[in-house]
């Protein structure tokens, strides 16, 4: 483990204070459970030269009651939100997803504002900065090369009792290596109808055949819309294939997706 690097260390007491202190610091960044941004900083993954701790955020702390449902704050914890007696009993799928998130230690300080709002955790990426510098970093930071997906190579899915991803190094497919449609296929193997495929704007048919695997699975299937593709090849094909749950304009698609995911 490296040493934490010098940054400046507000606490705000209410939420209102908190999001002037974020706006008044560009190169600031919000601190709950620390769990995951704690040691992203320290691998030199995150570099702010501020960080706003919310924990004294006593309003982001509630779990409330609110048309029928209840409102779950940013500031709780996954374990209070495991234990929560009205959330155990009316919404067992959240108790249940919060208690399978790592392990005691971690929930007991990590909230579900963290967890939703995490970056990601891929295993080339949470490392130290030594161990991403000798592995050439990735795309999504300082390097070149995505190591999951790395171009000239298949991807695909394997099902099993942890999926994973494996590379292929086959014949290219509708003339293109890595192809989509091989993706999508195995992918509507592993996970059925729980498989989400979306194809945006790009040239040829790629993902089209894909998209029918993925329909035929009961999965989902959306495309980029004509009017706001570069290039309406993949989009239009997998939209006259007739696959399609809805055929979007790019900037309706972040929230579909959002809609989508909330069934999960
Ligand atoms: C060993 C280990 C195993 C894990 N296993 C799992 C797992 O099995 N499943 C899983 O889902 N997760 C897993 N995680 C991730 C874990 O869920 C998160 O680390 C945790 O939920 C983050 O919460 P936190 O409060 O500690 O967030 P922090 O580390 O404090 O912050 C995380 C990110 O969220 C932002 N943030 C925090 N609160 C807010 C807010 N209120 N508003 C806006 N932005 C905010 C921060 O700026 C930061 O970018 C694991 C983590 C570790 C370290
Ligand atoms: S670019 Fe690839 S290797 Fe880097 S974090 Fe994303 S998925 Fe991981």
């Amino acid at each position: 483990m490296e040493y934490l690097p010098d940054f400046d260390l507000h606490r705000p007491e209410t939420a209102e204070e908190a999001v002037r202190l974020k706006a008044a610091s560009a190169n600031s960044r919000y601190l709950a459970g620390g769990t995951d941004m704690i040691v992203n900083v320290r691998r030199g993954i995150e570099q702010p030269a501020a960080l706003i701790d919310l924990t004294a955020v006593g309003e982001l702390t509630d779990i409330a009651a609110e048309n029928g449902g209840l409102r779950i704050g940013a500031g709780v914890r996954l374990r209070d939100l495991a234990e929560h007696t009205d959330i155990r009993g009316r919404f067992a799928a959240v108790a249940q997803a919060a208690a399978s998130v790592a392990g005691p230690t971690h929930r007991a300080y990590g909230t579900i504002g963290g967890n939703l709002c995490l970056d990601t955790r891929c295993l080339f990426y949470n490392q130290s900065q030594w161990w991403r510098e000798s592995n050439d970093f990735c795309l999504k930071n300082l390097g070149e090369v995505c190591h999951v997906a790395p171009g000239g190579k298949h991807m695909l899915v394997d099902g099993g009792s942890i999926p994973k991803i494996r590379l292929d190094d086959g014949p290219p497919i509708n003339y293109c290596k890595p192809a989509v449609d091989p993706l999508f296929e195995t992918a509507a193997k592993v996970y059925g109808s729980a498989t989400l495929s979306l194809v945006l704007t790009g040239m040829g048919h790629d993902g089209a055949e894909g998209g029918r695997a993925v329909a035929a699975a009961g999965g989902t299937v959306l495309a980029q819309d004509e009017a706001t593709s570069v290039v309406w090849g993949m989009p239009g094909a997998t939209a006259r294939a007739g696959v399609c749950s809805a055929v979007l304009p790019l900037d309706r698609i972040p929230g579909q997706l959002a809609n989508l995911l909330k069934g999960f």
